[in-house]
């Protein structure tokens, strides 16, 4: 017998008839004897729908009174869920963040979780009922309801995995599982049966967006085992863990792609200590985050000056750029937002050299032309030219044949 925390997304409970689907698969669950928490999302587009309503009212509505409003899309699903175990006869209790006392910090529309009184939840589990928890809000310490920024509920579930320590967090989605890559860009794409942490953080921050970044975090820093599974078919979906020794590795487990990049360069700046910083200074107090950075000197003793941004901000930083280029006497600035970035993501790229040669190898032969490389212990980017984004990952995908299960390592 087993605690495991579920959380169901806004899909899995979009409607009455899937409600009936979730509990029907909650209560086998508990037939099972295993103890269950729920945390449920919103029904899909009602968080958009009160934010619309606020929007309405007031351009910028007031933090404290815009996480009442956002807050309530739970409300409903918690109740509604509750209900349809009881009518099941499956016996459960709804519970609100502020009831848990899922205490967080005052930041209203991105608070962040302080403490969580698990003895409320305890007694309920221990009483045989399924606990059902609002996800994405909390209470601060003045008693005020707090939320925890877009797609919180992830971190909501996560939490609560790691208070009670349960055995396992289990997140319902509308996808089955983390693909090798992006299905619709790779058909021969296949679900990872397990990926750790890192690789995860690495995915998911290159932009394969199925969970939200903060509770693989959490997640990894409290040691809660995460499955990504979906609410609509049956599988094992993803486990989402620490490495595990003996374990046999996967060399790659996935490419990621992000195609909100684009790159600046400052050609011909004089060669000196103090160059670095005047460049990226300005671009760091304009609030404009950089990605990769490169440095090269040029034979007459200058240096060219690259780096990438994303693509929003790069009208922003060609306009600091013009500034400090001529400050620093360089020649020019060239700028190019038509480019991504192509990662491939693999721990087991820790024990093997020779990857990055390989694919690079991989997309000469399509004739890709690299325009950029920064690698990591567990993955290595490159930046090309967005014609060639869906050409490079198939190029990769197959030629490192992630479509097959395990990379047999040599
Ligand atoms: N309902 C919230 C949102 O749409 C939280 C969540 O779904 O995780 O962002
Ligand atoms: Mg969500």
């Amino acid at each position: 017998m087993a605690l495991i925390v579920q959380k169901y997304g806004g899909t899995s409970v979009g409607s009455v008839e899937r409600i009936q689907c979730v509990a029907e698969k909650i209560a086998g669950f508990r037939d099972q004897g295993h103890d269950v928490v729920v945390v449920v999302s919103a029904m899909s587009g009602e968080t958009n729908r009160l934010a619309g309503l606020a929007r309405a009212i007031a351009p910028q509505p007031d933090a404290r009174e815009y996480d009442v409003l956002l807050s309530t899309g739970e409300q409903v699903t918690i109740a509604l869920l509750a209900m349809a175990l009881k009518q099941r006869g499956c016996p459960a209790r709804s519970f609100t963040g502020g009831q848990v006392r899922i205490l967080t910090d005052s930041a209203h529309n991105k608070a962040r979780i302080k403490d969580i009184d698990r003895r409320d939840m305890d007694d309920a589990l221990s009483g045989g009922q399924v606990v059902v928890v609002a996800g994405f809000q909390g209470v601060d310490e003045n008693g005020s309801i707090t939320t925890l920024g877009r797609g919180g509920s992830d971190t909501t579930a996560v939490a609560l995995a790691a208070a009670l320590e349960a055995d396992e967090c289990q997140i319902y989605t509308d996808v089955d599982g983390v693909y090798t890559t992006d299905p619709r860009v790779v058909p021969e794409a296949r679900r990872l049966d397990r990926i750790t942490f890192e690789e995860m953080l690495e995915m998911a921050s290159l932009g394969s967006k199925v969970l939200q970044i903060r509770a693989v975090e959490f997640a990894g820093k409290y040691n809660v085992p995460l499955r990504v599974l979906s609410s609509f078919a049956e599988g094992g979906g993803t486990l989402i863990s620490y490495e595990d020794e003996g374990m046999e590795q996967a060399l790659i487990s996935g490419i990621a792609f992000n195609r909100d990049e684009a790159k600046l360069t400052v050609l011909g700046v004089p060669d000196h200590p103090g160059v670095a910083s005047q460049i990226l200074g300005p671009i760091g107090e304009a609030n404009i985050e950089v990605d990769m950075i490169i440095q090269n000197v040029a034979a007459d003793g200058t240096t060219d000056f690259t780096f990438t941004v994303h693509r929003n901000d790069f009208e922003k930083a060609t306009v600091v750029l013009e500034k400090v280029a001529v400050e620093l006497g360089a020649r020019e600035v060239a700028g190019d937002n038509k480019i991504v970035k192509i990662s491939l993501v693999g721990v087991g790229m820790r024990s093997h050299a020779g990857i990055a040669g390989k694919m690079f190898e991989l997309l000469a032969k399509e004739g890709i032309n690299i325009r950029m490389i920064s690698t990591s212990e567990i993955k290595v980017s490159v930046v090309v030219d967005e014609k060639y984004l869906e050409l490079g990952v198939r190029a990769l995908h197959s030629g490192f044949a992630l479509e097959h299960a395990i990379e047999v390592m040599d």
